[in-house]
């Protein structure tokens, strides 16, 4: 106890803040107390993210460099978003330096049939900075395919060209496959969880085998009204938050790392304040009982999905 208290007054002093966090007594290393997720491989990861699904061009540029300026130290792009460029430019010319920013991609499913991974990495590579990248993930698992990718994805790792690899839309029956063989294991899987597709199960497996799961489509994409839900609104006054940020803050308390997304600076910024408050093991149960299993679309089945 009094050593708990010396190292506590210790990290004071130096300035660094402590506060509960996604991981109980991890200490925040990122702005805006944004606590870090450590990762089976011993890394750290911001447990708040920023998405860019479907921002492109210079739009892609000033939202990543707008999050990077309201304190997110992880930007989550894909080489299916056609924006890993953009995403490079916008770190590059935010001044901060590439050390501090946590960088996911993934790999596209064309990119896996045809047999292109490795071009693929060098050009995802390239666009990011030229230097490595953070963390790929597959980015669906494409049936026969998902053995010979890892398989190379581990190849970039040891050439230290990727620091992490992980997956994305894995079901149980996908993770175990990959664990048959696998050398190096996933460090997360990316999965669709909002409040109307909870996926305890999926992610409560994926905790199980050491992985972390993280969400995307954490505000249900804004396809399915989530949050103009009428509880998340009820909660959201209780709280004197947004109901976007009432989602937030569920994911962190759930453990989930998330990563949300939006071209609004006024979204960027209510997005990541979510750190001076904490909700009730009781209202946490209340968003737990909106559950539907509803995806925000019913083809995101990896099972069974078109592209
Ligand atoms: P999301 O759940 O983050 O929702 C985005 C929508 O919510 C947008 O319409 C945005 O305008 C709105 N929004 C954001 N903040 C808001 C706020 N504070 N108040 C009101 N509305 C707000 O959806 P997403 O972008 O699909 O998911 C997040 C990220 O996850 C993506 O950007 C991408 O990086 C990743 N993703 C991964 C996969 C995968 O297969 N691995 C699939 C989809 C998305």
């Amino acid at each position: 106890m009094k050593l708990c208290k010396l190292g506590l007054i210790a990290l004071l002093a130096a300035g660094i803040a402590v506060i509960p966090a996604g991981e109980g007594s991890a200490k925040n290393v990122y702005p805006k107390n944004v606590p870090a997720v450590t990762l089976n491989n011993g890394m750290q990861m911001p447990q708040l993210g920023f998405g860019t699904f479907t921002l492109k061009q210079d739009v892609a540029v000033e939202s990543v460099k707008e999050a990077l300026r309201q304190g997110y130290r992880l930007i989550d792009c894909a080489q299916g978003y056609g924006n890993e460029a953009e995403v490079g430019r916008a770190i590059k010319e935010s001044g901060i330096p590439r050390s501090e920013i946590f960088v996911t991609t993934k790999i596209n499913t064309n990119v896996m049939r045809e047999g292109t991974v490795r071009q693929s990495l060098d050009e995802s590579i390239e666009k990011l900075g030229g230097t490595y990248i953070d963390l790929v993930l597959i980015h669906w698992p494409v049936e026969g395919k998902v053995e010979e990718t890892w398989k190379i994805m581990e190849e970039y790792v040891r050439a230290g060209k990727i620091k992490a690899i992980g997956v994305s839309n894995f079901n149980p029956h996908h993770i175990d496959d990959l664990l048959k063989y696998a050398t190096i294991k996933p460090v997360v899987n990316q999965i669709e969880m909002h409040p109307y597709m909870t996926q305890y199960d999926v992610a409560a497996y994926t905790v199980k085998r050491g992985i972390r799961p993280e969400a995307w489509g954490p505000l249900g994409q804004g396809r399915l009204g989530v949050v103009d839900d009428a509880v998340l609104r009820s909660l959201g006054e209780k709280y004197g938050k947004s109901p976007a940020q009432i989602v937030v803050r569920w994911h962190l308390q759930r453990k989930n790392i998330v990563i949300p997304r939006s071209q609004n600076p006024a979204h960027i910024a209510e997005n990541i304040n979510v750190f001076d408050f904490k909700l009730s093991g009781k209202d946490m149960k209340t968003i737990d009982a909106l559950n539907k299993n509803q995806r925000a679309n019913p083809k995101n089945d990896p099972d069974n999905f078109p592209w």
